[in-house]
């Protein structure tokens, strides 16, 4: 048994069993057999379960918002929208099924066709810092494409996954389907890149891990998707809009208490509104509602852990503190919003990954030198460029190396466009069009028609 606790009180709300690796191998063994019927489930019925599970979160939408603020201190806004969007994730994929066409491609003396073949058993290993929203990301699509699911939540957030797979069968997804595996990265989310039955990994959390899960699963060539770290760039350039780009700043990195991989921990200025900015930054991070997450007005909640807050001070300590925010007072696991000056790009608070609330500000001098320090690290996930130079806004989206870019704008995921991570910031996309695909082999098939 694990202890499961509020991040905002630092109590036990409850205890969650760990899986053992004797558990794990006969639930993936069920899973395979599920297969075997769930790939021939006609591709109308595997939409209409998968409508029905949407149909389902959709009406337990306020309950699984709360089990999540409980869990994992997410803002009751932000827990909400995280529930709705497992809602929308599933009944974009229900709409998939009917949809999976191959092609006919010509060929002489005969017919031949493409088919998108499910793989078998998909494992989705899930970190804490949304649990709801990155777990739909893996089970519905793959899914909806004829694979069945074993999923493991992250250790100290498993509630609102296991409440998922008890609204699955509620609404009618076969035994054995979706199963989820509470218990520790080394024995359950290790299971599945080891077992064989397992065909494709998808994996969300830290570089250090994905590198060593991608590693395991070049043993067997098993597929694989990567969504990992990130430090992403914020651009605001001379000619933005400046009260916009200052107002929205710090919902771009504090958001979620900064356990974002797409937060926008590093802010570029360029120097002639260098110091306007900060002028401008400072009361939006002083006015940040940094409360009990439960409230309908909070914008800020807690740290997932004692243990991550102790991390994220430790870049704080003997860095230069431009400002900060407010954080409640007594216990849970709190951290004030931070903003640090960087004195140059060696600062460790400016090159790694802090997943808190502290962002880096940093002046630049022209369109190059921004693109050059955006790009002056190991990931590539996400960013944001302000000014009202259009041409500029392309140059700029285009040549900074993430996979998700937003101009005059801070927004990264939509369920319908796609999601991903470019250097070692992951490894293939999640959402959208062409996400199906990656829960599929394509298979050649001819057919000669000659007498
Ligand atoms: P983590 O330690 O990499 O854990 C992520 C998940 O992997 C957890 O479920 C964990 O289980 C499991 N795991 C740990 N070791 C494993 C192993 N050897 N084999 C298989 N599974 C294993 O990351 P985290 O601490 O949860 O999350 C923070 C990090 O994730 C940050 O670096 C952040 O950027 C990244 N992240 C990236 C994205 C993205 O979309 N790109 C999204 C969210 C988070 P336990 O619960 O037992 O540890
Ligand atoms: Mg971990």
């Amino acid at each position: 048994m694990s202890e499961v606790v509020d991040p905002a009180t630092g109590e036990v709300v409850g205890f969650v069993p760990a899986t053992s690796v004797g558990e794990v191998d006969a639930a993936i063994a069920r899973a395979d057999a599920a297969f075997r019927h769930w790939r021939g489930v006609a591709p109308g019925e595997r939409a209409r379960v998968l409508r029905r599970f949407a149909a389902v979160v959709d009406a337990h939408l306020e309950e699984l918002a709360r089990l999540e603020v409980r869990n994992s201190g997410h803002t009751i806004s932000n827990a909400r929208w995280e529930a709705g969007n497992v809602r929308d994730v599933l009944d974009y994929y229900a709409g998939a099924p009917e949809r999976l066409t191959g092609r006919q491609i010509p060929v002489p003396g005969g017919l031949d066709v493409t088919f998108h073949e499910p793989l078998g058993v998909v494992g989705v290993i899930v970190p804490w810092n949304f649990p709801m929203p990155i777990a739909a990301w893996g089970f519905a699509p793959a899914l909806a494409a004829g694979n069945t699911v074993v999923l493991k939540p992250a250790e100290l957030t498993p509630l609102t996954a296991l409440r998922l797979a008890e609204l699955a069968r509620e609404a009618g997804v076969p035994d054995d389907v979706f199963t989820v595996l509470p218990g520790a990265g080394s024995v359950v989310g290790e299971r599945f890149v080891t077992h064989p039955a397992v065909r494709k990994v998808c994996f969300t959390g830290s570089t250090r891990v994905g590198t060593r899960i991608m590693a395991g699963c070049a043993a067997q060539v098993k597929r694989l998707t990567l969504e990992l770290g990130g430090k992403s760039a914020n651009l605001v350039f001379a000619d933005a809009d400046l009260e916009r780009a200052a107002a929205t700043a710090p919902y771009a990195v504090f958001d979620n208490a900064g356990q974002d991989c797409c937060a926008r921990s590093r802010i570029l200025v360029q120097r002639p509104v260098y110091d306007r900015f900060l002028e401008l930054l400072e009361p939006a991070v002083r006015a940040l509602r940094v409360e009990d997450p439960a409230r309908d007005t909070a914008e800020m909640g807690p740290l997932i852990s004692a243990a991550q807050r102790d991390r994220v001070a430790g870049y704080v300590d003997g860095a230069k503190v431009a400002f900060t925010g407010s954080r409640p007072d007594g216990p849970g696991f709190w951290h004030a919003p931070t903003v640090l000056l960087a004195d140059s790009t060696a600062d460790r608070h400016w090159r790694e990954e802090i997943f808190g609330p502290v962002v880096s500000v940093l002046p630049f001098d022209d369109e190059a030198d921004a693109i050059r320090l955006a790009n002056d690290t190991e990931y590539g996930l996400s960013g944001s460029v302000w000014t009202r130079d259009v041409g500029r806004a392309v140059r700029v989206a285009r040549a900074v190396e993430a996979g998700n870019l937003s101009v005059n704008s801070h927004s990264s995921v939509r369920y319908w466009t796609p999601f991903g991570g470019m250097k070692r910031s992951g490894l293939g996309r999640e959402l959208g069009p062409d996400a199906l695909h990656a829960f599929t082999d394509v298979k050649n098939v001819f057919i000669a028609t000659e007498e």
